[in-house]
């Protein structure tokens, strides 16, 4: 089922994720819920603050993208991101590593914002799968920008706070915009919305 995502503005957006326990039936409905909705949104990227759950649960899927190159190395070899996508990440944790790059990003809860933010380039995940099963790996490029991206939202950070101050004021109108919209429509009363 597609889920309406949640826009800049919602309080949920601001929430750190609760840690997963355990794999119920609605932790794995959700995680394909997730995943149908990020595809049909085209993202590379869902949390689940972003559908209006503040919990430690991601997908990423790279697939497709390929003007922004990604790696992965799985047990120390380069393996193929594609071949691992789409990612299914439970109470991850990351370190990331390496020189920090610049890249342009957007976020399926900022509809026509992006910006450029600098973050690592290089970063290990260690995470929970779908399966429940324990995985660790590290990622670059693009890939890595995107776990990186999503890892905020499950702390209730988003990329505005990463981006200069400059930047982030040339963008406050449309942001103003946005959240006065967002908080708007929650007001609604039930049905009328
Ligand atoms: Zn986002």
């Amino acid at each position: 089922m597609i889920l309406p995502i949640v826009l800049y503005g919602h309080p949920v957006l601001r929430q750190k994720g609760a840690r997963i326990d355990a794999l119920t039936p609605e932790i794995r409905q959700l995680i394909a819920d997730m995943l149908e909705t990020m595809r049909h949104a085209s993202g590379v990227g869902l949390a689940a603050q972003q559908i209006g759950r503040a919990i430690q649960l991601t997908v990423v899927d790279v697939t497709g993208v390929e003007d922004r190159p990604s790696t992965l190395h799985l047990d120390g070899r380069e393996v193929s991101p594609n071949a691992h996508m789409p990612l299914v990440l439970i109470n991850p944790q990351i370190r990331p590593e390496g020189h920090e790059v610049t890249g342009p990003e957007g976020c399926l809860s900022f509809p026509d914002v992006y910006g450029d933010i600098t973050r690592p380039e290089t970063v290990t995940v260690n995470a929970l799968n779908q399966d429940g099963q324990s995985i660790e790996f590290r990622a670059g490029g693009l890939l890595a920008r995107a776990i990186q991206h999503e890892y905020d939202h499950l702390q209730g950070i988003l990329f505005i706070d990463r981006m200069t101050t400059e930047l982030r004021r040339g963008l406050r109108p449309e942001l103003d915009a946005l959240q006065t919209r967002t908080k708007a429509a929650l007001q609604q009363p039930p049905g009328l919305g």
